[in-house]
């Protein structure tokens, strides 16, 4: 099958290619020619792999053996057997996506990414060592991490920022065990390490560095079909729970950030599967719900640090795939994208806009909000969820109360309130106390909820990387990897 950037026809590559490539040479997104023929009725009546392996082979054809590629990828690492489970909590379901590795959603994507890679290096031939650079805020390092961790052929860096991520995250990160890892802090912010990793791009480029690199960012096809398949598993569950007939149509309220994962559930629907309106949810960093509600996309504004942070994001990477799948036209996609670059802003035709509505509802929800949320949820109907969860409920109800929609709803949460556990408490009227494991062990007294493995056993994990560098020193530092 063949692939393209969303800005430009050629060079076209097929399915495998785009794996390895990742991100397109005109600085567009893969996507494939035409979205692929799909019987999404016998989908849905499958397990949760096969289901896995279906979508999987329909986008990523040029792959062989996906059947074993999804088992590899999956087999053990979750702590519920089929992955992905939804839970009915008072008027709408909960899809649980952090039942992974890490506790975060990014487990889902991350545990067959590096599977993909390393089927795609052998259908190249590709011979030589890759190196994936990553720099994270919080989530995407450690799960890339535990993906890609004792993966043959493939090394990985991870670069965070010197004091910027919660102690879970950093103890999760340097405790990381595996002969292909690396983790390193750099005295900076999240900006100045992703930065950094752009430049390394570059200057391998532009200066022939001895450096085979690709990256593990949801920019990656390969990270984003994976997504597509909880959306089928979701329908399933309430199907299976006679809740729905086969065919109606249901909603999903998604807590966004690049755009990865609402983007997935619209993948869905172009298969078939029966989505009602997918409701993109945003904390105050609300520049997706600007432009769902106007057309007009603006990033000149200020970044506001959350306490929901793997949604701070101003520039929502994967909206340009969003573009392209409606409108078809890679020509006005890179206009977009050109005027984003120069000027900061864009505004999409009045036609395109009145898709974009059709398809996606937008709303945001500040701090104050989302602890109510957390709140009110815990209080009523026993469920306790964490502050990016938070958000996708609350702005799921101002959906429901504007427009009375009465189709089943289905909030995606994308952490375990673990990962969190302050906010959480702070958030249900307890004071925490201590450091963050403490906190873990408090919430849990309070609430009862277990907590994950991998965050439990973190406490007495020795700390195996200590590394922490000057922002300028991260090309000698890859270099001397
Ligand atoms: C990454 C992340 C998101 C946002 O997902 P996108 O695919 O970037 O929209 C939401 N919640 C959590 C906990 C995340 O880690």
């Amino acid at each position: 099958m063949q692939y393209h950037s969303t800005r430009g026809l050629f060079p076209e590559v097929d399915s495998a290619q785009a794996v390895l490539n990742g991100l397109a040479t005109d600085g567009g997104l893969y996507l494939p020619a035409q979205i692929p023929d799909f019987c999404w009725e016998e989908c849905v009546k499958s397990d949760t792999l096969s289901m896995a392996e279906m979508l999987l082979s329909a986008f990523l054809p040029d792959i062989p053996d996906m059947g074993a590629l999804v088992k590899k990828a999956y087999t053990g690492k979750f702590e519920t057997e089929d992955l992905t489970p939804t839970v009915p909590a008072g008027e709408f379901y909960v899809l649980e996506l952090f039942r992974g590795p890490t506790s975060a959603f990014k487990d889902v994507a991350l545990s067959m990414l590096p599977q993909l890679m390393t089927a795609a290096r052998a259908v190249k031939g590709e011979k030589e060592d890759i190196l994936i650079l990553t720099a994270t805020s919080g989530d995407t390092g450690k799960a890339a991490l535990e993906g890609f961790k004792d993966v043959d052929g493939i090394r990985i860096c991870v670069f965070y920022p010197h004091g910027g991520v919660s102690d879970v995250q950093r103890r999760q990160m340097v405790s990381q065990e595996g002969k292909n890892v690396t983790v390193c802090a750099v005295r900076g912010n999240f900006d100045d390490a992703q930065t950094g990793v752009k430049n390394i791009f570059t200057a391998a480029r532009e200066q022939n560095l001895p450096l085979n690199l690709s990256s593990a960012n949801s920019i990656n096809i390969g990270r984003l079909v994976p997504q597509v398949t909880y959306y089928f598993k979701a329908y399933r569950d309430i199907l299976d729970a006679g809740k729905i007939q086969m065919g109606e149509e249901v909603n999903f309220s998604v807590p966004t950030g690049n755009f990865g994962d609402i983007l997935a559930g619209y993948l869905a629907k172009r298969l078939g599967l029966p989505v009602g309106k997918l409701i993109c949810a945003s904390n105050a960093n609300n520049v997706l719900t600007d432009f769902i509600q106007t057309g007009v996309y603006d990033r000149r504004r200020t970044l506001y640090k959350t306490e929901s942070p793997s949604m701070d994001i101003l520039v929502s990477s994967n909206l340009e795939r969003l573009l392209y799948l409606m409108s078809d036209d890679c020509n006005l996609v890179a206009k977009l994208m050109n005027d984003l670059n120069s000027q900061g802003h864009y505004q999409v035709p009045e036609a395109l806009l009145e898709e974009i509505q059709r398809q996606f509802w937008a709303g945001w929800c500040d701090d104050a909000r989302g602890a109510e949320t957390i709140a009110k949820v815990w209080k009523e109907n026993g469920y306790l969820c964490d502050t990016h969860t938070a958000s996708g409920w609350a702005v799921a109800q101002d959906y429901v109360n504007q427009t009375g929609d009465d189709r089943p709803m289905i909030v995606l949460s994308t952490a375990s309130p673990y990962k969190f556990p302050a906010a959480v408490l702070s958030a249900i009227g307890e004071t925490a106390n201590g450091d963050e494991f403490d906190q873990l062990e408090q919430l849990n007294a309070v609430t009862g909820v277990a907590i994950p493995k991998n965050l439990a056993a973190l406490r007495t994990k020795p700390e195996l990387h200590k590394s922490v560098i000057d922002k300028d020193k991260m090309l000698d530092f890859v270099l001397a990897l």
